[in-house]
């Protein structure tokens, strides 16, 4: 943890030579802070969930985008958000939708449990209306301290401080700190943020983590923290924080079915917690010590379908597992469904596509 140690101590094993010297912890907070809101009122992101005036942003734009937004980069978020918000306008539209067209709609973004609680939750909401507080937000469905204090604090103007992966690597920098606990990291937020514009100070260290202090490549030229930054300081700036070390993840090996063509296919809805609600082609995990025909045999018997060729296989990478699927034919008289119909996790689409354009083992 930091100390009221000098920095050059404090970085002994990144760098022996600090220059300039930077001012130690605890910061001269009133002009901190003025830097970095001066640069977020010049350069802050125009994104579509910022409508509404600064501290008083639209609660159902934001909630929707901090719960989509979770592992995934804007850039690529704003086009799966865009897609939501079109086909939900408001919390009243999502929370009359059926879940089916919930999940659709989330199609592609992975982990729809997220999508199952900001249903329900939505349906809360448009019962009760919005919650007026961080605990209020809380105590919806899906809804963790991250996301209540990002709603609470855009949309209501209250003092809650994100604590996400963006904020600590840059509280990690500014305080050359290598191994933040997130306990830590809550600390410093909570030290750091400007109770006259929470609002305005979360989006703005968001921006400046996402724009600025990027994880292999900090712009510690252009960035509005540098004269109190440790890091920066250090000359190595993207040693900090030090890397997680990471458990392996675990191979899952699958069998899947295709029944029909890739446009009209078997599907069953999946069950459990990772894909539960999506539709997908008929599959089972491989026993320990089964080779994927055996598999395939015993999914076979629980379809009365007939096994058929093997029609390729594909990996996918899942944030706790990776998952080789081994596609085969089959014959049944099962009933058929329109795939693009259907809400579908991105594993069955690969799958879908990978028998269209069929790789033979
Ligand atoms: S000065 Fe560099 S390392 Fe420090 S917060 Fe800014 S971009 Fe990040």
């Amino acid at each position: 943890m930091v100390s009221a140690a000098p920095v050059a101590a404090r970085q002994a094993p990144y760098t022996a030579a600090v220059t300039p010297p930077v001012p130690a912890f605890p910061f001269p907070l009133p002009a901190l802070r003025a830097a970095l809101l001066a640069w977020f009122d010049r350069t802050g992101r125009a994104l579509p969930w910022r409508a509404g005036r600064e501290g008083a942003r639209d609660p159902y734009r934001v909630w929707v985008a901090e719960i989509l937004l979770q592992q995934t980069q804007v850039v690529r978020g704003q086009v799966y958000y865009d897609r939501f918000l079109t086909a939900f306008p408001t919390v009243q539209a999502l929370a009359a939708a059926p879940q089916e067209a919930v999940l659709k709609a989330w199609e592609g973004c992975g982990y729809y449990a997220r999508a199952r609680n900001l249903h329900r939750a939505a349906q809360q909401v448009a019962r009760n209306g919005f919650p007026d507080s961080y605990d209020g937000w809380l105590a919806l469905p899906g809804v963790g301290p991250y996301t209540a204090a990002a709603v609470s604090s855009l949309a209501l103007n209250e003092a809650r401080a994100v604590n996400d992966g963006n904020v600590r690597r840059v509280l990690a920098r500014l305080h050359g700190e290598a191994r933040p606990s997130p306990a830590w990291v809550q600390g410093r937020a909570d030290t750091l943020l400007d109770p006259q514009r929470p609002g305005a100070w979360n989006e703005a260290v968001m921006d400046l983590g996402a724009t600025v202090c990027t994880p292999a490549a900090p712009r510690c030229e252009v960035c509005p923290l540098r004269p109190w930054c440790a890091a920066s300081a250090s000359g190595t700036p993207a040693a900090y924080p030090a890397p997680k070390v990471r458990a392996p993840v675990p191979d899952v090996p699958v069998v899947a079915v295709l029944i029909g063509t890739p446009q009209q296919a078997v599907l069953e809805r999946r069950t459990g917690t990772l894909l539960g609600g999506l539709m997908g082609l008929p599959a089972e995990p491989l026993a320990a010590g089964e080779v994927p025909h055996d598999a395939l045999r015993r999914l076979c018997a629980r379809l009365n379908a007939r096994p058929g060729p093997p029609l390729g296989r594909l990996t996918h990478v899942m944030t706790h597992r990776r998952i080789t699927l081994h596609l085969y034919a089959g014959q049944a008289d099962l009933p058929r469904q329109t795939v693009t119909d259907a809400a579908l996790s991105r594993l069955d689409q690969k799958a879908l596509a990978l028998a269209a354009q069929p790789t033979l083992l």
